[in-house]
């Protein structure tokens, strides 16, 4: 058996990230006092950070205090693929769950966070190699033919139509010749992204905005009330206001447990090799996924990578994050296997690095917000897998909450509607495993053409049938 994929320290985004001046420092030291702010934001990831930027555009005099338990980055905003894209691709359960008029604005809204990322980029000396280069969908067994055809329907009559483009095999195989590939859909409006540089020059900005960001200072408690006392290892933060944006870690923090259960994703990344991704003639920079409901997810890098992953794995009964989202060998050796399996001319182009990362999902797939407490602790989570844009979305509806501004943002659907809760243990945890489980060899049979067990397509199904918006219709 070949070696298995290097772990990344953290991830290989990461790595090339911190090791350029722009991007390590300056420095964000551990908070070593009793301070008070007027907000304290929970968390360096895009969430966290996006909040403190938008507070910050509304009000430039806002004393903000970001608290990272790890490195901001150091979640899955610097370990994730780098898609950055809105909600097009699941517009049939979004209009599903929240209905024709919500649906739109909530399409429409999110839909301008990819280009307006790009826009931020640019206009702050980012370079996180952001490229619009559009969303790739693509048939990889033959039930997935065709299976665009509902989406289309469903954006059609919200006369949304022309953000989508249907693809022959012929057509595929011009943007990305796989020869695993068939026939697909392509929506325009999406781009990819270096997660890791958006994350730290998000973190740079702030800095230099005067927001105090203090790293390897994890909150062990939150206490509500008016103020609001945030607690870590060597001092407090008393404010009027916080801001809950730690991703998956809230799973278990009461208020969110029914709302959220945890899933595992994880990728690889090759060597460069531009003349192999020549061959195949994918230099448009779309980024690509397939039909699977545990999908593959795939995308070129500016030097002639190819950053692979897989969602929908889950190295156990997902009851806490431990070291196994960070880095699981067996997932690591079936994500390069399957990477191989789909560009062989790529074998022989070693793996860099591998690597992992929690995904919080919640029932609908979309990410909620809302208020709780003495109504100033405001809080944003499961984005089950899709956070890049919708993180940016995140920041706006926060910044608005913090500040009591009745507008827009805080009437959006996700802020007004919760999802639908997940079973009490101990049925969740494996419930919620048994269901992947079933997922995963339901696409992993379908994919080699093989019948798929009626038991299988059973449990598989299950998810839906219980109203939830996971695994295949
Ligand atoms: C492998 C992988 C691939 C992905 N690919 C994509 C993709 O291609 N496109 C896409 O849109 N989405 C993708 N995602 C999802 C996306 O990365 C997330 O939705 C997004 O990063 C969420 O940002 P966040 O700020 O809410 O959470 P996070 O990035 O998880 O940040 C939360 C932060 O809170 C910190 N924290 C936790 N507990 C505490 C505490 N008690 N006190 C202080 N801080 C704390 C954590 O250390 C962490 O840094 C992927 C995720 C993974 C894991």
């Amino acid at each position: 058996m070949s070696d298995a994929p290097r772990p990344a320290e953290r991830s290989w985004w990461l790595e090339e990230a911190l090791a350029l001046p722009e991007f390590a420092g300056p420095e964000a030291p551990p908070l070593q006092e009793d301070t008070a702010a007027d907000v304290v934001i929970l968390g360096g990831g895009y969430t966290g950070l996006w909040t403190a930027w938008f507070l910050k555009e509304r009000e430039p005099d806002l004393d903000v205090v970001v608290l990272e338990a790890d490195i901001c980055g150091g979640g899955p905003s610097g370990r994730n693929g780098g898609f950055c894209d809105g909600w097009w691709e699941k517009i049939r359960d979004v209009r599903d769950v929240y209905g024709d008029a919500d649906a739109l604005e909530l399409l429409m809204t999110i839909g301008r966070s990819p280009t307006e990322i790009g826009g931020w980029c640019e206009a702050n000396g980012v370079d996180a190699w952001f490229r619009h280069g559009g969303d790739l969908a693509v048939a990889t067994a033959p039930e997935h033919e065709g299976s665009w055809d509902r989406m289309l329907d469903t954006a059609r009559e919200l006369g949304v139509e022309s953000e989508y483009e249907v693809l022959s095999p012929e057509d595929v195989q011009g943007r990305c010749a796989s020869p695993r590939f068939g026939g697909g859909v392509i929506i325009a409006d999406a781009a990819n992204l270096h997660p890791a540089r958006l994350v730290r020059g998000l973190r740079r900005a702030l800095i230099e905005r005067g927001v105090r960001i203090h790293e390897r200072t994890p909150v062990r408690r939150l206490r509500l009330g008016r103020p609001v006392l945030a607690e870590t290892p060597a001092g407090t933060v008393t404010a009027a206001d916080a801001v809950i944006g730690i991703g998956a870690w809230a799973t278990w923090w009461k208020p969110f447990k029914p709302r959220l259960t945890l899933r595992g994703s994880y990728i690889v990344i090759t060597a460069p090799a531009p003349e192999r991704l020549e061959e195949l003639g994918w230099t448009g920079g779309e980024s690509v996924r397939d039909l699977r409901s545990s999908l593959h997810y795939l995308r070129t890098t500016r030097d002639g990578r190819i950053a692979f992953g897989m969602g929908g794995l889950q190295p156990d009964l997902a009851r806490r994050i431990d070291h196994r989202y960070d880095y699981e060998e067996r997932y690591a050796r079936r994500v390069a296997r399957d990477l191989y399996r789909m560009f062989p001319n790529f074998q022989g182009v070693p793996i860099e690095a591998a690597w992992g990362g929690p995904i919080n999902v919640s029932g609908f797939t979309t990410p909620f917000f809302g208020t709780m407490g003495r109504g100033n602790v405001h809080y944003g989570l499961g984005y089950t897998g899709n956070g890049v844009a919708p993180s940016h979305l995140g920041g706006k509806i926060l910044a608005a909450l913090a500040t009591r501004a009745d507008d827009g943002f805080t009437r959006l659907a996700v802020v007004t509607r919760s999802p639908k809760r997940f079973p009490p243990e101990p049925f969740r945890s494996p419930g919620a495993f048994f269901a992947n489980t079933a997922i995963r060899r339901k696409d992993d049979r379908e994919e080699a053409g093989k019948r798929v067990g009626a038991l299988t397509r059973f449990v598989a199904r299950l998810p839906r049938r219980l109203g939830y918006r996971i695994g295949p219709g």
